[in-house]
């Protein structure tokens, strides 16, 4: 009888696919990392599964426990699939600009999520950031992963993405692109590479215009899980050999095209990342093998990404060189779900 024991031994061993359509013109081969194959439909189940192992190990996290962790995105969704399996309870904070489709998910995998209201100063004691340090403080046997900061984050891909692309490309590879967000991935999957390559693999990490990681000030923008205003731990600056900063526009554009010509359905900064790799690629020759890692689905944007009325409204749809409509609009942060 060919299953699996659980859930959990899904995680990781995801697909490579071919980009056939929007790469014409390029002479590189570009593959897709298509990580909405996990379990939980993205990339964060990696670091999920290794966070809650290692605590378990080093005894924070023990028997019974319950994880609580400011997150209403991927990172959730994956803490909660793991946590359901080893018998702990799960507390997410999110801010309450969050949709009640997100909390939803959340809750159908059997976690509490406290909702906390977005127009408070970060130091009033409802504030997102003062909630969750008081529910670990105030709960037994609380344990807070905080990805941004868990060195089991990185270590995850150092041990499984980097590894996978390694042996699925026959150590081919020669380019690595990936949002940064935490910066695990890059600095995890990259850093494996360089290091297997003996620096024979270039990494080049997308980011949103606007975010610290490509010198931006942390002005708003609307692409979700990546870029920043400060410089998380969790990412080894070392690592990147270049940064390319994507628009909004362009990464939306881009991730339509990926579900129209490539039939792949994912999120907005899987279409920013493909940005970034194919400015790359196109200055690279046939020999070159480009990979990029699509970190989730296109599921959880119906009413964003592809509403033709949520576009049109930032004129996202408008041909490029068309005067903009942005402007105002975008003063208001969307973005930044982990
Ligand atoms: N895209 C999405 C949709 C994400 O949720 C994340 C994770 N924050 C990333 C990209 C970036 O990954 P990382 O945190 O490993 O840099």
């Amino acid at each position: 009888m060919q299953f699996h024991d659980s859930m959990i031994s899904l995680v990781g061993n995801t697909p490579l696919v071919r980009l056939n359509n929007v790469t014409a013109g390029i002479q590189a081969t570009v593959l897709a990392k298509v990580e909405y194959f996990n379990p939980g439909g993205s990339v964060k189940d990696r670091i999920a599964l290794r966070m809650i192992e290692a605590a378990e190990q080093s005894g924070e996290l023990k028997p019974g426990g319950t994880i609580v962790e400011p997150t209403s995105g991927n990172t959730g969704v994956g803490l909660a699939i793991v946590a359901q399996q080893k018998g702990y309870k799960c507390i997410f904070v999110c801010p309450d600009k969050v949709s009640l489709d997100k909390i939803n998910v959340l809750r159908a995998y059997g976690a509490d999520v406290v909702v906390c209201p977005t127009a408070v100063d970060p130091e009033h004691p409802d504030s997102y950031y003062n909630v969750s340090d008081r529910l670990v403080s105030e709960t037994p046997g609380a344990w807070k992963p905080d990805q941004y900061s868990n060195p089991n984050n990185p270590l995850s891909h150092y041990h499984s993405t980097g590894p996978e692309l390694w042996e699925q490309t026959e150590g081919k590879i020669t380019h690595f692109v990936a949002g940064i967000g935490t910066g695990g991935t890059i600095s995890g999957t990259g850093g494996y590479l360089k290091e297997i390559s003996k620096g024979g693999v270039t990494v080049v990490g997308a980011d949103p215009e606007g975010s610290v990681y490509s010198g931006g000030s942390g002005r708003p923008y609307l692409v979700e899980g990546v870029g920043e205003d400060f410089w998380p731990t969790a990412y080894d600056r070392n690592v990147t050999d270049e940064i390319v900063a994507v628009s909004d526009k362009d990464s939306f554009q881009m991730t339509r095209r990926l579900a129209k010509e490539e039939g792949l359905l994912v999120g907005g900064s899987c279409g920013m990342a493909v940005v970034a790799a194919l400015r790359v690629a196109e200055r690279l020759g046939p020999d070159d093998v480009v990979v990029v890692l699509l970190p989730d689905s296109g599921r959880g944007y119906m009413s964003k990404i592809f509403s033709d009325e949520w576009m049109n409204d930032y004129g996202f749809l408008e041909q490029a060189g068309d005067a903009p409509r942005v402007g105002d609009v975008l003063s208001r942060k969307e973005g930044g779900e982990l």
